[in-house]
């Protein structure tokens, strides 16, 4: 069975558990500082805060921001329900950009288009989350212009883009977002089990982030409202989550991390294979613009013949190729048409996701291996 992603663990990565394990901390402790502070160096990020998840860490993101009722998030239709649910969570509304289907991102100027209108609807938004789809980065230097002119925040969901460059910079660095998240579930590039960090553009930021996930409990003297009292205690100064990592998962993270760059440049070589070994199909790759350096969470190929797809995926998965297809734009799921959106709302992004299929890439993938996937593909296209 090939599936179309899946982890890659060394016995390094076993060893650096088993350590937490004998150790005095199992939940977040000294494992977790060594994995944020790796994570912020690696990025060249201001700070860094592990949560127990991407999802967490984008709610606790739009926190931060102080989004709330009466604001609206936009976000790309082309992504995990996530990258929408965490602005609902925190009781704002939700709305979305259009993407550009040669890549998969939102499309900077369907995005410059709507907030004209949107400034004369005086329904600006409060903040934008960009999703790098696939690991490749969105055209963020234009949308943090736009963000200046429009007033409105960046947080980056770059869930499938740890190791990922844009311009020289690595993604996360805070250059053109307030804040920036990564997800460590196993599918992507690297993994903690479950687990997520949020990367904040300063230090104020990343506090905030910090005592969201822990109950909006504080131990500072100095936030503290009155006078404090002996060394047990604390306040809590806001609604907050238990939404800590473990040092058991921080410490695999940190093994990961080591790898990373490794893991990106085995998935590039992947990818570029690829390109090769489907050469002549009734298909076509993404495009990957020569700025940026994605970090290929997905191999995606859009079917010439969309009506093709569903046979194509079924004979695929007969063979043992378990594909899969991202994504099902949001809007069209059932909960988000009760909240008002319909087919037709976002056309760039149902049309993408008529022909999309995602094939299998991971570091493990074999030469050998691929080439099968090849091959079924040309057979099932035939
Ligand atoms: C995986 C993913 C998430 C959620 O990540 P979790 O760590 O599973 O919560 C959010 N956004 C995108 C784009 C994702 O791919």
């Amino acid at each position: 069975m090939v599936p179309y992603g899946r982890q890659s663990i060394s016995e390094e990565d076993i060893q650096a558990v088993v350590d937490v394990l004998r150790s005095d901390w199992l939940t977040q402790g000294p494992a977790v500082d060594i994995f944020e502070r790796s994570v912020a160096s690696y990025c060249g990020a201001a700070a860094a805060v592990a949560l127990n998840s991407a999802t967490s860490a984008l709610h606790a993101a739009c926190l931060a921001l102080d989004i709330g009722p009466g604001d609206v998030v936009w976000t790309s239709p082309n992504s995990f329900v996530a990258s929408a649910n965490c602005a609902l969570m925190c009781g704002a509304d939700v709305d979305f950009v259009d993407i550009d289907p040669s890549t998969g991102n939102l499309s900077v100027d369907a995005l410059e288009e709507k907030l004209r209108r949107a400034e004369t609807s005086r329904r600006l938004p409060a903040a934008l989350i960009p999703v790098h789809f696939a690991g490749q980065p969105c055209d963020m230097a234009e949308i943090w212009a736009l963000a200046d002119r429009y007033g409105f925040r960046v947080i980056e969901d770059a869930s499938h883009a740890i190791g990922a460059e844009y311009r020289g910079d690595r993604v996360g660095s805070g250059r053109y977002a307030d804040i920036s998240v990564f997800s460590f579930h196993p599918v992507k590039i690297i993994t903690t089990g479950e687990g997520g960090v949020a990367l904040a553009k300063d230090s104020v930021l990343a506090e905030r982030i910090k005592r969201l996930r822990s109950h909006g409990v504080t131990r500072d003297p100095g936030l503290f409202q009155g006078d404090g009292d002996g060394g047990w205690y604390y306040q809590q100064l806001e609604l907050g989550f238990n939404y800590r990592m473990t040092d058991i998962q921080a410490a695999l993270g940190t093994s990961q991390l080591a790898r990373l760059d490794g893991f990106v440049a085995r998935r590039n070589e992947l990818a570029l294979r690829y390109r090769e070994l489907l050469d002549g199909l009734p298909l076509r790759h993404l495009l990957q613009r020569d700025d940026r350096l994605s970090a290929y969470h997905l191999y995606v190929v859009r079917l010439d013949d969309g009506a093709l797809r569903r046979q194509v995926y079924d004979c695929l998965q007969a063979r043992g190729i378990k594909v899969n297809v991202h994504y099902i734009p949001i809007h069209l799921q059932p909960y988000y048409r009760k909240r008002g959106f319909m087919p037709g709302d976002f056309p760039a992004a149902e049309e993408y996701y008529g022909r999309a299929l995602t094939l299998p890439l991971y570091p493990g993938l074999t030469n050998a291996e691929q080439a099968a996937v090849a091959d079924a593909l040309r057979d099932a296209l035939r």
